[in-house]
């Protein structure tokens, strides 16, 4: 087991647990090197460096921003960022403002089959405002009966084809690798099997990924079967990319993968973190 987790998120986005309380979680479960990761804001990282500090356990300053690719929506994680350098900041702050904007079109499109109330309802469910995402409107449809849990809420909603499905337009990828590697991170592809991309536009996200900056894609992740491990681990050596791992915990109960609990990297893969300072 690795005690290493690269990607998880707080109650600053859509996970339910507060900074200070997703570190001490990681503690107790044996976490030495943790990044929080959440989705489009960095306003996380303080508390959770204050408490990461009085813990022993090594915080990396991580976000995983929201990504539009040939009409695609695509997560790139940014680890090891600085979270005071300026572009990243505005670049966020823009997207964050695109997500209320969103909000308003997701509850109109679940109001147009009979779900009321659902933009207040969400908001309910959201720590920060200005995060509000897919997440929150899922915790209100299994509050009010829609579905049995979250997961199952994404067969069924709020996704391509499905009722309350808003597109949307999120940062382009050239921006978003930009700001992570411009302030001195390392971009890396979030959960790549997620996506469901065909060899040969894998093959061109991949490069574009490349020239861009990019550097590292997620091998171990929550979302991910065994042979895709294994099938992502062998992209990431053909195309010399670093490997990447992380739960992608949102909080208990809600998550396949608890934070702590990753298999290790396969043979073979060079960890993204093979040249960090000071990490178990
Ligand atoms: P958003 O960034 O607002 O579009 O929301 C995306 C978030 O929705 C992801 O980060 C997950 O937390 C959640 N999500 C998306 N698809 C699923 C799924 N199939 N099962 C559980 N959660 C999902
Ligand atoms: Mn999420
Ligand atoms: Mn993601
Ligand atoms: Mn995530």
């Amino acid at each position: 087991m690795l005690n290493i987790d690269l990607h998880c998120h707080s109650t600053i986005s859509d996970g339910l647990l507060t900074p200070t309380l997703l570190v001490n979680r990681a503690v107790q479960r044996g976490v030495k090197t943790l990044a929080l990761t959440d989705h489009d804001d960095v306003a996380g990282l303080d508390e959770a460096r204050q408490v990461a500090n009085a813990q022993n356990i090594q915080l990396i300053n991580g976000v995983e921003i929201s990504v539009s690719w040939r009409g695609r929506t695509i997560h790139i994680v940014g680890l090891g960022i600085d979270p005071e350098y300026g572009p990243l900041k505005e670049g966020l702050k823009s997207i964050r403002d695109g997500r209320s904007q969103r909000a308003q079109s997701i509850a109109a499109e679940l109001d147009r089959i009979g779900i009321k109330g659902s933009l207040e309802g969400a908001y309910k469910h959201v720590g920060e405002r200005r995060l509000i995402g897919r997440t929150h409107f899922a915790r209100f449809l299994v509050e009010y009966g829609y579905a049995k849990d979250v997961k199952s809420v994404f067969k069924k909603y709020l996704i391509k084809g499905k009722p309350g499905y808003a597109p949307h337009e999120w940062a382009a990828l050239s921006d978003a690798v930009g700001w992570i590697c411009e302030s001195g991170g390392r971009a890396v592809i979030a959960h790549p099997a997620r996506y469901k991309l065909g060899k040969n536009v894998l093959k061109d996200l991949f490069h574009d990924f490349r020239v861009l900056g990019g550097t590292a894609i997620e091998v171990i992740t929550a979302s991910h079967t065994p042979e895709q491990v294994l099938h992502f681990a062998q992209h990431a050596q053909e195309n010399n990319f670093l490997a990447s791992c992380g739960s992608d915990f949102h909080g208990p109960g809600e998550s396949y993968f608890d934070l702590g609990q990753l298999p290790n990297l396969p043979a073979g893969c060079i960890p993204v973190w093979h040249d960090w300072k000071n990490v178990a």
